[in-house]
C-alpha cells in the first residue's frame, strides 16, 4: 500500500487586500450598500453577504450601489488566485462524488465569504481543472480531497501568497 504523503503544505494562508488588485486597499471600501448585480451578494458593514433574504430586503433601498462584486469580477476576467487540478484512475470511477464534496465546499466557503468561490470548473481530458477566486480555498479543496480519499496531493504558492496552484491525484 502506498503511502499518502501530502507536499508543502502551507497551513496559513494570507491573502489581504494589498497584494489583491480586485481588492480595496484597507480603509478604501465601498460605502453604504453595494449589491452586486451578477450574482445578488450585498455589501454593508464592510462585508460581503450571499443572502437571498438579506438581497430582497435592500435590493428596494433607494440608495443601493449597484456594482460588480470582486469575485465576479475576477470570474468574467478569468483571473482566479487558486487552481486545483485532479486526476488518476480514482477520480475517474468516483467523478461524482468527488465533485460533490467540492460543490458543498463551494457553498460553505461562499456563505462564509462569497468573494471565496469557485468560479470555474473545466474538464481536460481525465483532468478536472477548478479555478477559484481565493487561494486559501484551493487549499482547501486540495486539504479535503486528500482528508476523505487520501491519494497525494501538491501545494504550490506564488506572487507573495496571493496565488496557489494544488494538484491531487488518485
Ligand atoms: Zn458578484
Amino acid at each position: 500500500m502506498k503511502v499518502p504523503r501530502e507536499v508543502g503544505k502551507h497551513t496559513r494562508d494570507k491573502v489581504y487586500a494589498e497584494n489583491d488588485p480586485y481588492l480595496p486597499p484597507k480603509g478604501k471600501g465601498l460605502v453604504g450598500v453595494a449589491i452586486c448585480k451578477d450574482c445578488t451578494a450585498v455589501y454593508q458593514n464592510k462585508k460581503w453577504f450571499l443572502d437571498a433574504k438579506l438581497y430582497e430586503e435592500k435590493k428596494t433601498l433607494k440608495d443601493v450601489t449597484l456594482v460588480t462584486c470582486p469575485a465576479c469580477k475576477k470570474t468574467k476576467e478569468n483571473v482566479p488566485n487558486g487552481v486545483v487540478t485532479l486526476k488518476g484512475d480514482f477520480l475517474k470511477q468516483h467523478k461524482q462524488e468527488i465533485m460533490n464534496l467540492i460543490h458543498n465546499e463551494d457553498a460553505r466557503s461562499k456563505k462564509y465569504n462569497p468573494l471565496k468561490r469557485i468560479m470555474k470548473i473545466n474538464e481536460k481530458g481525465d483532468e478536472i481543472e477548478i479555478l477559484t477566486t481565493s487561494a486559501k480555498l484551493a487549499q482547501r479543496v486540495g486539504s479535503i480531497l486528500f482528508k476523505a480519499y487520501s491519494g497525494e496531493v501538491e501545494y504550490k504558492k506564488h506572487e507573495n501568497a496571493k496565488f496557489m496552484r494544488v494538484e491531487w491525484r488518485r
